[in-house]
């Protein structure tokens, strides 16, 4: 069975944890193992590059010198000797890169190089530490198979080549880094933040994987977001469509992009727990759970632009007018509501915000709300079905709702509230809809 294993930041995020990713590719008899970086890498790598932007590179230091206490301390709890030097050398290139990087900084190129590095070090270092146990592996550098377009995605046929012809001894536990790429001008470059989950789908499917596991530091996808919400429990089942729902409305336990190419060539995804190995996690396939209400998630950051326009009545072409402004912007909408003489709109990117407004108002009336969030209800909400919206809406009775969304699957249903109001719509559901 050829599996592809993807461990993130917290599963990598120590010489202890290391140690039971170990276990796990051994156990599992993972062919591809592809790592995150160790936990509050990114984070901090992101913060330099926000310094070296504001000229202010001598804040980097310290920043540096608290990863490199943390990579120090996992080195010396995996590595001795040679192995640890190789690893120490390896170290202090990557922050002396990162360093030259900050010092010459250029907006976008030194980013991407700057953010790379946390991905390529924590995979060097836990290749190091399978030859230190006695295994036989190879560090596959992704740079060289994830070969990103002009529109940014993966280029799939030359990632195949590539990266099967990389892949084909046996016995071999093959590590490499989720996240980094290479984009069409040649420079290091990332899939975004998260990114890595979607790294693994992407190489699942380059080399015929059986199924793609994502090891993480919760025992699956849950009914409601746990950083919110106390109770919650694990979905064993789920389908590729509900799945990619949930992580697309902010589910942070799955990279949005990942389900897509994994539905799409049959390869089933589990989702599972490093800290709890045994704990059977989410199995991600065609089949799903056929409860009533299965799983809500909210996704924040959501700006609402309403069009109000006596154009509109009876008028027909006017959201084609509307759709084209935001096509030519290359700005997706999530929610869209209409009545007779106004649509409302939202969107997750408001980096072209002013020059779609600009030419809206040609339109009609603009107005504009900041600091949404989505709240995305999954389950069985079949249209035949008398009193869901009731349920749903009796379960939110205290909370102000913005636009409603419903009908468009038999799937979910999906509602807009500011973003203050989250927290406590996530509990209210967890009472109103899952009785917990
Ligand atoms: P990794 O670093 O392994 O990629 P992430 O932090 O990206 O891990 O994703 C795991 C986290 O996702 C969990 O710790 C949990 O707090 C969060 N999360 C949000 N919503 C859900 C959900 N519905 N089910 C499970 N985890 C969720
Ligand atoms: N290390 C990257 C991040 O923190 C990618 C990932 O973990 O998936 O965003
Ligand atoms: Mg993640």
């Amino acid at each position: 069975m050829i599996k592809v294993l993807k461990f993130g930041g917290t599963s990598v995020g120590s010489a202890e944890n290391m140690r039971k990713v170990a276990n796990i590719i051994r156990r599992e008899g993972s062919t591809l193992t592809v790592l995150s970086a160790m936990s509050g890498t990114t984070d901090a790598l992101v913060k330099i590059c926000a310094l070296a932007k504001q000229g202010q590179q001598k804040g980097v230091p310290s920043i540096v010198e608290g990863l490199v206490q943390k990579y120090t301390t996992c080195i010396d709890g995996l590595l001795t000797g040679e192995r640890r030097q190789a690893a120490m050398d390896r170290m202090n290139e990557v922050f002396e890169r990162i360093h030259r990087e900050a010092q010459q900084y250029g907006p976008g190129a030194s980013d991407k190089v700057i953010q790379a590095q946390g991905e390529l070090l924590t995979s060097f270092i836990f290749n190091q530490y399978l030859s230190e146990e006695g295994e036989r592996s190879a560090l596959l550098n992704a740079p060289e198979f994830m070969l990103s377009g002009a529109d940014g995605k993966v280029d799939q046929a030359q990632l195949k080549a590539i990266l099967g012809a990389q892949t084909q001894a046996p016995d071999t536990y093959y590590i490499t880094q989720g996240f980094i790429c290479t984009n069409d001008k040649g420079q290091l470059d990332n899939l975004g933040r998260g990114g890595s989950d979607y790294s693994a789908a992407l190489m699942g499917v380059a080399i015929g994987a059986d199924e793609v596991q994502i090891w993480t530091d919760i025992d699956g996808m849950h009914n409601n977001d746990p950083r919110y919400v106390e109770k919650t429990y694990p979905i064993r089942h789920m389908t590729f469509d509900d799945a990619a729902e949930l992580a697309y409305f902010g589910a942070k336990i799955l990279h949005p992009s990942t389900i897509q190419p994994c539905k799409e060539h049959g390869i089933p995804v589990r989702l599972k727990n490093t800290m709890d190995p045994e704990a059977p996690g989410t199995l991600i396939t065609n089949e799903g759970d056929d409860s009533l209400f299965s799983a809500v998630a909210a996704k924040d950051n959501i700006t609402v632009i309403r069009i109000h326009s006596l154009r509109m009545l009876m008028a027909y072409g006017f959201l084609r007018k509307v759709f084209e402004i935001f096509e030519e912007h290359r700005t997706s909408i999530d929610m869209i509501t209409t009545s007779e003489v106004s649509v409302s709109l939202t969107i997750d990117n408001d980096e072209h915000l002013e020059a779609i407004v600009a030419e809206l108002k040609k339109l009609g009336t603009i107005e504009i709300e900041r600091d949404n969030s989505i709240i995305c209800i999954v389950g069985d909400l079949d249209h035949q079905k008398a009193g869901l919206v009731w349920r749903i809406s009796g379960s939110l009775n205290t909370i102000p709702v913005k636009m409603i969304s419903y009908g468009a699957s038999h799937r979910s249903m999906v509602m807009l509230i500011a973003t203050e109001n989250k927290i406590k719509a996530l509990q209210d559901i967890n009472h109103g809809l899952f009785n917990l």
